[in-house]
């Protein structure tokens, strides 16, 4: 059955002594309080990853992702970081088509696609992210505009690449704004994107894929947002900058 996981999206926060002191205080919190099989995943910026890594190394529980990676295995891409490289200091996971890359970064439905062939040709477990703006959801074109992004961006991959996708549905009105999606919102679309992905790979695979909540998700909304059926988890932004308050969240997926 399909992983529950957790992941800290620290995005672009802490100087190195912060994050040092937040990856060692969550380690042990979530050594001492968690006893379910939740996989954790931190996602540190990028120049802290193989410091991350060294406070992790034969945790299980606690693991490793990126941010992002580029689409092309190396070259003459200054300031970029290749899939290649993040496997070769040891990064499982890789967080691709946030909403902020897309805003920011113009990334693409078709980039994205090739950033997750990338990603997967080098072991990497791409957590994939889609969702839709407020100005979307008003016209009523959100459920549309979610499964296009996964036909366009995952749905060349063969059953068995599909098979190592993690999806985290993050409507963009309810990232870093204090609105969470309610319960009923969260499920509908995690419901469709499962129903989406079933219509594709079969409904085993749709039943074996994790689909994680994002958007102001914190303590207090975790226990009700992870009780539904098609929430598996959760990618986490601004709680995860607080050691206590991203273990209580852990605690709630347990
Ligand atoms: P937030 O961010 O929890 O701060 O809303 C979530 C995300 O962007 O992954």
């Amino acid at each position: 059955m399909r992983k529950k996981i957790v992941a800290g999206n620290w995005k672009m926060n802490k100087t190195l002594d912060e994050a040092k002191a937040l990856v060692s205080e969550v380690i042990n919190m979530v050594n001492d309080e968690v006893t379910g099989d939740v996989q954790v995943v931190l996602c540190p910026p990028a120049v802290y990853l193989t410091t991350v890594r060294q406070y992790l190394s034969g945790n299980g529980r606690v693991s490793l992702g990126a941010q992002n990676c580029h689409e092309k295995p190396s070259g003459a891409y200054t300031g970029e970081v290749s899939a290649p490289m993040l496997q070769s200091i040891g990064v499982p996971y890789v967080i691709l088509g946030h909403s902020e890359r897309r805003q920011y970064f113009h990334e693409t439905n078709a980039q994205l696609a090739e950033k997750i062939n990338q990603a997967l040709a080098n072991g990497l477990t791409p957590i994939f992210c889609c969702g839709e703006s407020l100005e979307q959801r008003e016209a009523g074109i959100h459920q549309d505009f979610v499964r296009q992004q996964l036909t366009e961006s995952l749905f060349h991959l063969s059953p068995e690449q599909f098979a190592h996708i993690v999806i985290a549905y993050e409507p963009i009105w309810a990232i870093g704004t204090g609105l969470t999606a309610s319960t009923a919102q969260a499920q509908e679309m995690h419901e469709l994107l499962r129903r989406h992905i079933a219509e594709k790979y079969g409904e085993e695979a749709a039943q074996n894929t994790s689909i994680l909540y994002g958007g102001s998700c914190n303590e207090k909304n975790a226990p009700e947002l992870f009780a539904c059926p098609d929430v598996d988890g959760g990618l986490i932004g601004g709680a995860s900058l607080k050691s206590r308050e991203f273990t209580n969240i852990v605690k709630a997926r347990q």
